[in-house]
């Protein structure tokens, strides 16, 4: 065999003399397993009674630092070791994948997509169960729905609180770089429309289609170089005088002035036609 048997101490189980001289056998079930990817015996680790893990470094590339862990057993009175299992195990150093994580803790903003559908909890903190509900006919439910009621579960103080936070600290709030360096503030926009409710003296949308934020909570300290009353766009000055005048003329003479007669230019007195 000529494997160096290193027997773990961390058991109390004592390993089995015939198990742990049956190393031959274990590599021989492994080789069957995975031929040629078999590496050096790297020791036993007792598991019960006359059941004992032999050990062995793996060739494969692919799995770096990992073992085939052949697992033999045998039956009392009986000197003859028998295969139980062969797997292959990861060792101290081998390459593993992260941990995993639940769906519901990868998620992130934005990772929603088309078609996408998003559960939420029953005991979601950010929603709250309203205890006014409408049992009446459709006409009621329609009327009850108009008015805001009418729904299992609203937004909880939690989540208002949250969403006021995020929307405050985050791009829609008066410390992002847009409103630091627009000419005034949403609240006296023209294009401000306050939100209804708790809300509407922190918040509305802004409705400006050139504005970044068009369709989006903003709050009222935000604000954007498109302020409805940023920049008054001057009145057109009136043109100046034309240098040239093409509309006036001067008649000297020709066929358009007249000879001179038996009435003199200067004697222009007696008005011309009927006396
Ligand atoms: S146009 Fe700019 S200043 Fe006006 S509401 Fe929209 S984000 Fe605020």
């Amino acid at each position: 065999m000529g494997d160096t048997v290193r027997v773990s101490t961390s058991t109390p189980v004592a390993a089995d003399a015939v198990l742990v001289g049956a190393a031959d056998v274990a590599r021989a079930a492994a080789e069957e397993d995975a031929p040629g990817l078999v590496g050096e015996h790297l020791g036993v680790e007792p598991d019960d009674d006359r059941v004992l893990t032999h050990l062995f470094a793996t060739l494969d590339p692919a799995y770096r630092g990992w073992r085939w862990a052949v697992t033999l057993a045998r039956a009392p009175r009986v000197r003859v070791a028998t295969v139980d299992e062969i797997v292959l195990l990861p060792g101290e150093d081998a390459l593993l994948a992260p941990d995993w994580v639940p769906w519901s803790e990868r998620l992130r903003p934005g990772d929603l997509g088309i078609g996408d559908l998003l559960p939420t909890q029953a005991d979601d903190p950010r929603l709250a169960p309203t205890f006014l509900t409408v049992d009446g006919d459709d006409d009621e439910r329609e009327v009850a729905f108009e008015l805001g009621l009418g729904r299992r579960r609203m937004l909880s103080f939690d989540g208002r609180v949250d969403a006021v936070e995020r929307w405050y600290a985050g791009n829609n709030g008066p410390e992002a770089p847009i409103a630091r360096a627009a000419p005034a503030s949403c609240a006296t926009c023209g294009f401000f429309l306050p939100l209804s409710g708790a809300l509407r003296q922190a918040f509305g949308v802004c409705a400006n289609e050139y504005a970044p934020d068009d369709g989006k909570a903003v709050s009222v300290d935000h604000g954007c170089g498109a302020h409805s009353e940023a920049v008054v766009v001057p009145a057109s000055p009136s043109p100046p005088p034309p240098l040239i005048d093409e509309f006036g003329i001067d008649v000297v003479g020709g066929p358009f002035g007249h000879e001179p007669g038996s009435v003199g230019d200067s004697d222009n007195a007696e008005p011309f036609g009927h006396s």
